[in-house]
């Protein structure tokens, strides 16, 4: 059984081809732009979207810790034990539970519907999160129960983990998505919790093997959006032989009514895309280390 956020089919942006994305929730980064909060968590989470409330009172009448003041429901997430009944009785979609548990067969049942799509379109089904490899047993069932049936397999990974987990799903992945979202060690701490020295080995092991790559970086206002940083992680990534290209990702701030939605700050509320001039001499930064660039 894995726990996931959402399986998305017919995805462009998550690998080449007309894709599925199975969203693993779960994630041990905490990056303060991260614009998928809703799959940090391990465990299902209630999201309340105030706007389509419609003030009936059908989840007040199921839990104490909702009330409806003013035509609109005041939700109290302090007293919310979670189970999610309030989403059950709202019909208005202004409650939904995000999270569920699912085995092999749920998703395969799912995916497999698009199969000729990807055979068609160069495409496959990609798992991404959240975290993928906090649940490599699943992931593992997952990719091989895929390649078994022909389909072309692909991952996106914080690669935040021990490289002996990454190792065991190589054999059924077609091609490995990672980030490397901050090149000075202080900085990637300070803004997703977590250090970069492992991910660096990790993507310097994955060098190693013959699985196509792609390495990432998204541009956080404030945080990585100088040619310095931009030079630096691509100057190693370029030394990659497996390396398809580095992307560069535009800030998206897209994340913002699921904060709203989860009641949790967003640091990044008022942050903005880089003008594409900005974007363009930090692309140019990237080519000059002769590294094979690529602007999302
Ligand atoms: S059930 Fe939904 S629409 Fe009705 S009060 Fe609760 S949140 Fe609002
Ligand atoms: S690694 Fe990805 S899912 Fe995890 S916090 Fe960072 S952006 Fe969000």
């Amino acid at each position: 059984m894995g726990i996931l956020t959402a399986i998305q089919r017919f995805s462009l942006h998550d690998g080449p081809g007309i894709r599925s994305t199975v969203f693993f929730k779960g994630c041990n980064m905490r990056c303060a732009w991260c614009h998928n909060p809703e799959t940090l968590s391990f465990t299902p989470e209630v999201l309340y979207y105030q706007s389509k409330c419609v003030g009936c009172g059908a989840c007040a009448a199921v839990c104490p810790s909702h009330t409806v003041k003013n035509g609109k429901m005041v939700y109290d997430r302090a007293a919310c034990s979670d189970e999610g009944r309030c989403a059950q009785v709202c019909f208005s979609g202004a409650l939904e539970t995000c999270g569920f548990e699912a085995d092999v067969q749920r998703v395969m049942d799912e995916v497999m519907q698009d199969a000729d799509y990807y055979a068609r379109s160069g495409g496959g089904v990609t798992l991404s999160g959240g975290e993928v490899l906090l649940q490599p047993e699943f992931a593992r069932d997952l990719l091989r129960a895929l390649k078994a049936r022909g389909v072309s397999t692909a991952v996106e990974s914080n690669l935040n983990v021990e490289y002996s987990v990454i190792e065991s799903l190589l054999p059924d992945l077609d091609l490995v998505m990672c980030d490397l979202k901050a090149w000075d060690e202080d900085i990637h701490r300070k803004w997703t919790g977590a250090g970069n020295e492992r991910i660096k080995r990790n993507i310097e092991a994955l060098g190693r093997t013959d699985k196509p790559m792609i390495v990432r970086t998204p541009i956080i206002p404030g945080v990585n959006d100088n040619p310095q940083e931009i030079a630096a992680i691509a100057a190693f990534v370029s030394k990659l032989p497996n390396l398809m290209y580095y992307e560069l990702l535009n800030f998206n701030p897209l994340g913002e009514s699921k904060y709203l939605a989860l009641d949790v700050e967003n640091a990044f509320s008022a942050a903005r895309p880089l003008p594409e001039d900005r974007l363009g001499a930090l692309a140019d930064a990237a080519r000059a280390t002769g590294a094979t660039v690529r602007v999302g």
